[in-house]
């Protein structure tokens, strides 16, 4: 018996190949909990066999336990398949798309079939997840379907020995699908041609719409400022930075920093963007004064192909999209979209099943942590120690993602985005009938967010309805915390922070600044950062400077010398007095204890970002300032609440003289401080001494590191979000479980 990832990845197929290396008879048949492999043969050669299986199992696969029993069996004179026997087996086999392997690589040059093939793959490698339209997984069910293999690829498909039996996309030259590009003036379908304009088109700086696995992207010279600075106007007018495709490592690590744990996950076969340290600037547009750069290396053949001909290290590969529409997947809709952004369109005739967007992960303190868990990632579940059958998490409303439980798994769905975009919400709803179609899942029970307001909520609230099941709601930061309990198999009272932007309270307020025991059924709010309004509401998020304002108006109220602060003096006094009338009346100025916010009041003060063009962009750009080596910190005050009073009065205080980075440095550390005693606080009162720490202000490298050094230091044993984002993008997972616990 062999357990671990083991499942859709090619493994019985390479379990066929090993048996008939050594010669060996039996079979092989996924299991609820692993696959099984029955063999014939004296004990040596299937220990040599178990050995080889180790050494040499897929890629994607990850072995975690083989077992050996011996027993009395013969009678078998091949080595074959069993067909799953139960739905169930079937359901765990999707697997996510995973990056073209060395092998196929090769193919490209050698095998004949495929000299210059852009669709090649193999048991190894290829689409999976964004292909599949149904289960079981068979060609019939993937939008592969429409291509017959020809002749020689069906005799590789059936072919045990073949690295191409059993391969579902399989396809060549002869028979598979193929590449188009279009341009006003012209039409090509041979792949060299197709190579020699588009690396032709980046060169000259144009933009080049480009279908990739999971959806659309628009291409250009990551080196050319004009072509940059071009299509980020053109297509979204915010500074957003931009995701660069590199040709290789070495390139790579001419404009990035990478160390050992990086660059494993950077070549892993899910090929995910990784923010990494910025070394060189590639071109001022891409980052956009952020020190750091989202890279990724070739996933698709094509890719590699392409950069054969490229001159350019690196190209900008964002997704194809208007603002915060979903990435686009199909022909006629990049063309009515994106004709004013790019020059061209490269498509093939393969349609896109399911939308998946490039996955973003930061390592944090040696660990992965996911800022957008999508391509090779998706669908693979999470195991939890907890039944989750039958409950659908509806997720929050930025970053959504929803979740559905399978007997003790988790199945999250990929990145969704903003609901309140109005097309992101329809791919929303249609991903989950699609869920529910590819699982065979049927709602029993549902979960959403506290927030009544959240599209999220609507949909759940339908759901209610047409299905009569019951739906309960719960707290966001309740479910940030009981996100990463999930996956770290945490099922008691824990030490919960979690720090974020917004999400509604139980007492109508805006929570994020949270410090709760929590466990997955319930929490009490053991103390939480001091309440401040947020003049304009939304607004206030969108102009950092307002934050600043409320922070020094609260603690310092209307006597102070507003104009002595570089960041008020820039602003016009009607503004300022309009904000202050807001303050004092209570008109539209919600009450906040968000972390986030207190970021962006730092960031406004110190001049780096007084206004948001895009989410995030000021706690982004307060991290972007740390180069300090400093542990110091400011003073701050605990009474009921975290008070911050003294903490802004050293800012101030330090703006006139001392250097930005320091000042971010320290009120870095200031917030880790925090994070630090409020649990040593908890420990005493409860001696609880597991501490989570979730919610998206934890995509902030050097706050989790500094937090998980100071409280590794003081003995606590803290777990975060690997599996899934400590954002909201994570929310749905911590929904899902707490639903478990309630219906029992
Ligand atoms: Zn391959
Ligand atoms: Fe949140």
């Amino acid at each position: 018996m062999i357990r671990g990832l083991v499942q859709g990845v090619g493994f019985r197929p390479f379990i066929c190949r090993m048996a008939s290396k050594h010669g060996l008879f039996g079979e092989v048949d996924n299991r609820n909990d692993g696959v099984s492999v029955i063999v014939q043969g004296d004990m040596n050669t299937i220990e040599l066999f178990g050995n080889d299986i180790l050494q040499n199992a897929p890629p994607a696969s990850k072995i975690k336990s083989i077992k050996i029993s011996p027993r009395q069996i013969n009678g078998y004179s091949t080595f074959k398949i069993t067909e799953s026997k139960t739905i169930d087996n079937q359901i765990t086999e999707i697997s996510p798309d995973i990056a073209v392997c060395n092998d196929c690589l090769e193919d490209l040059e050698n095998d004949p079939e495929r000299i210059d093939y852009p669709f090649v793959n193999c048991t190894n490698c290829g689409p999976r997840f964004s292909i599949i339209e149904g289960l079981p997984y068979d060609r019939p069910k993937t939008t592969m379907k429409n291509f017959i293999m020809c002749d020689n690829c069906t005799s590789e498909y059936n072919n045990i020995l073949d690295r191409r039996f059993h391969a579902q996309p399989i396809a060549c030259n002869s028979c598979g699908p193929f590449y188009q590009y279009k341009d006003p003036l012209k039409r090509l379908s041979d792949i060299r041609l197709i190579l020699q304009e588009v690396s032709m088109q980046i060169s000259s700086g144009k933009t080049v719409a480009i279908k990739s696995l999971g959806g659309y992207h628009l291409m250009c010279d990551a080196l050319n400022n004009n072509a940059v600075s071009k299509l980020r106007h053109k297509k979204l007018r915010d500074s957003k930075p931009f995701a660069v495709m590199f040709r290789d490592l070495s390139s790579a690590r001419n404009y990035c920093y990478i160390d050992e744990t990086e660059e494993k996950e950077m070549k892993s076969w899910r090929r995910p963007i990784l923010i990494l340290k910025e070394k060189e600037i590639l071109s001022a547009s891409v980052s956009n004064g952020l020190n750091t750069i989202g890279a990724m290396l070739p996933y698709m053949p094509f890719h590699y192909m392409l950069f054969k001909f490229l001159k350019t290290p690196a190209v900008v590969l964002t997704s194809g999209n208007i603002s915060s529409d979903p990435i686009i997947i199909d022909d006629q809709t990049a063309e009515n979209q994106l004709i004013s952004i790019v020059d061209s369109f490269l498509s093939y005739n393969r349609q896109i099943s399911n939308r998946t967007d490039d996955s973003v992960v930061r390592i944090i303190d040696r660990k992965i942590s996911l800022i957008r868990r999508s391509r090779g990632f998706v669908p693979r579940p999470v195991d939890l120690k907890v039944n989750v059958e039958g409950i659908l998490a509806f997720g929050a409303e930025q970053k959504n993602s929803f979740c559905i439980g399978k007997g003790n798994q988790a199945v999250m769905s990929q990145y969704i985005g903003d609901l309140k975009n109005l097309p992101t919400y329809d791919f929303f709803n249609e991903t989950i009938d699609r869920f529910s179609n590819i699982f065979r899942f049927r709602p029993e029970f549902l979960s959403c967010d506290l927030h009544p307001q959240y599209l999220s909520t609507h949909s759940a609230e339908l759901f209610e309805n047409e299905f009569n099941v019951p739906l309960i709601r719960i707290q966001h930061h309740h479910a940030h915390i009981a996100s990463c309990m999930a996956e770290n198999r945490l099922d008691e009272e824990v030490i919960g922070i979690a720090l974020d932007g917004t999400g509604l309270g139980s007492d109508e307020n805006i929570w994020g600044g949270e410090f709760m025991i929590a466990d997955l059924k319930g929490f009490r709010r053991f103390t939480h950062f001091d309440y401040v309004p947020m003049p304009g509401g939304e607004k206030a998020v969108d102009e950092p400077w307002r934050m600043a304002y409320s922070y020094i108006f609260k603690y310092f109220g209307e006597n102070f010398d507003y104009k002595s602060v570089p960041l008020f003096n820039s602003i016009d006094n009607q503004e300022l007095s309009i904000i202050k009338e807001m303050i004092v009346k209570k008109i539209n100025s919600p009450m906040t204890s968000g972390a986030g916010r207190l970021f962006d009041a730092v960031s406004a003060l110190l001049g780096l970002c007084p206004v948001a063009t895009f989410e995030s962009e000021a706690p982004m750009r307060l991290e972007s300032a740390i180069d300090d080596l400093t542990d110091d910190f400011y003073p701050f005050q605990v009474n009921q609440t975290i008070i911050f009073r003294d903490t802004m009065k050293a800012i101030l205080a330090d703006l006139t003289g001392q250097k930005i980075s320091l000042i971010s440095t320290k009120f870095h550390n200031t917030v880790a401080q925090v994070i630090l005693e409020i649990s040593m606080q908890i420990r005493k009162d409860t001696s609880l001494d597991k501490v989570i720490l979730s919610g998206g202000v934890f995509q902030n490298k050097y706050l989790l590191e500094k937090s998980l050094y100071l409280l590794n230091r003081n003995k606590f044993k803290v777990f975060t979000n690997h599996l899934v984002p400590a954002n909201d993008g994570g929310i749905s997972l911590g929904q899902l479980v707490i639903a478990s616990k309630i219906r029992k």
